[in-house]
Order: C-alpha cells, then structure tokens, then sequence
C-alpha cells in the first residue's frame, strides 16, 4: 500500500516524555526555568530544547540505560509496526526529541530498525550539543520541522497518516491525509475542522487500517 504512517515519538511512540523525563533525572538547575519560559513563550520551542540539554553531563549509555528502565511503549505500537511491515506500508518516527532516547527504547522493544526523523545528539564535554537536520528555512521555531518529513513522503507519492498529541504536531497535522491524535492535538484538530480520529493506543490506530477504504470516509 502506498502508505506513510508518521508518528510523534514523546507522549505518543513512549507514553511519557521521555525527554522531561531524563531531564528530571539529570537536568541542570536552569531545566525548570526553561521549561517555564517555554510554557510562557518567552522562548522558541527550538531554543528551549537545546539548552535543556547543554546543561545534562550525563553519559550516552547512562541515559540510554535510564531509558531502557524507565520508558514504556504505547500499547498496540509493536503490533502495528508488524501489520506495516506486512502491508509494506512505511511506518516512521517523526520527532524533536533527541536520537540517543529515540533508539534506546526502540531497539529494547526490537524495533530498531525502524526509519526515525530525531534530532542528532552531540556529547561533549559542555552539555548535549543538539544537531538539526531535517530544517527548512521558512520553519524555524521548532529545530526540526516536521512537516518537510511529511513532504518527503508525499512526494514520493505515497498517503500520509499523521499520529500524534501535541503542538509541535499541528503543522505536520495539517498537511496528512488523516491524523489520529489525542490530548492537545484533538483539540487543534477539532477546532480547526483537520480529518482525524481520536485514539488512545495504537490498537485504534491499527483496527482503522484494518477497516476497508471505502468505509474510512477519508477525503
Ligand atoms: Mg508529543
Ligand atoms: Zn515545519
């Protein structure tokens, strides 16, 4: 099928943040502070996550191991990456979060091997240095831009899905065939009138793509 399913990694991939949830554990003192500023909007999305992490002096392996221990998989994930693998439809990991957390709960769950859009990581000896790579010029606010991920894939022809719950995922929401989205995410796409179904794990997402085309009612 000439599908992409894109999903959101924090709070949607991982049922927590895994981001705040590292950064609870080995954050500087400046963490909260930057945290409130971002819920403020006195900083830019993208600002606010690469200082976060110039102050953790933590190692890779550590925080991998943290990760390892303390993150969860959604339910319903593992399943539907076995039904894309199936179907050869493209499933894939679209995120601001950094590539060393991404990875470390992806290959404890054996699923390394999917494609995921992260942030590279950096560690030196002056905190996590963040690396942007997949920008664009007009999108700036967030480091990575999500939506050039989605047009990646839309011009290699292929239908977007969109799964996510968040602010960061309204641009990228905006521009999929269908969302599926939960928490904040819902409730852009209510307002804003954007195609998608409310899901709780990946078990909705995955009883969906089991419904025939014609009763999905997408435009
Ligand atoms: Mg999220
Ligand atoms: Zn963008």
């Amino acid at each position: 099928m000439n599908l992409a399913i894109l999903c959101d990694f924090d709070d949607t991939v991982a049922v927590e943040n895994v981001a705040h949830l590292l950064l609870g554990r080995f954050g500087d003192s400046q963490w909260q502070s930057l945290l409130q500023q971002f819920r403020d909007g006195t900083i830019r999305p993208k600002d606010y996550f690469e200082r976060c992490f110039l102050g953790v002096r933590a190692s890779r392996a550590s925080m991998q191991a943290y990760v390892r221990e303390h993150a969860h998989l959604r339910p319903g994930f593992r399943e539907l990456a076995r039904y894309c693998q199936g179907q050869e439809i493209e499933l894939a990991i679209v995120t601001h979060g950094l590539d060393f957390y991404v990875e470390a709960l992806l290959e404890r769950e054996g699923l390394g091997w999917l494609p995921a859009f992260t942030v590279g990581s950096r560690f030196t000896s002056n905190g996590i240095e963040s690396d942007f790579r997949y920008t664009r010029d007009d999108c700036q606010e967030w480091g990575n831009c999500k939506c050039s991920v989605v047009d990646r894939y839309r011009t290699q022809g292929r239908r977007v899905f969109y799964v996510g719950d968040g602010l960061s995922d309204l641009c990228p929401a905006r521009r999929a065939d269908l969302v599926f989205a939960r928490s904040r995410l819902l409730e852009l796409c209510q307002q804003e009138g954007i195609p998608h179904r409310e899901f709780q794990d990946f078990n909705d997402v995955l009883t969906e793509l089991q419904q025939p085309l014609s009763a999905r009612g997408v435009p």
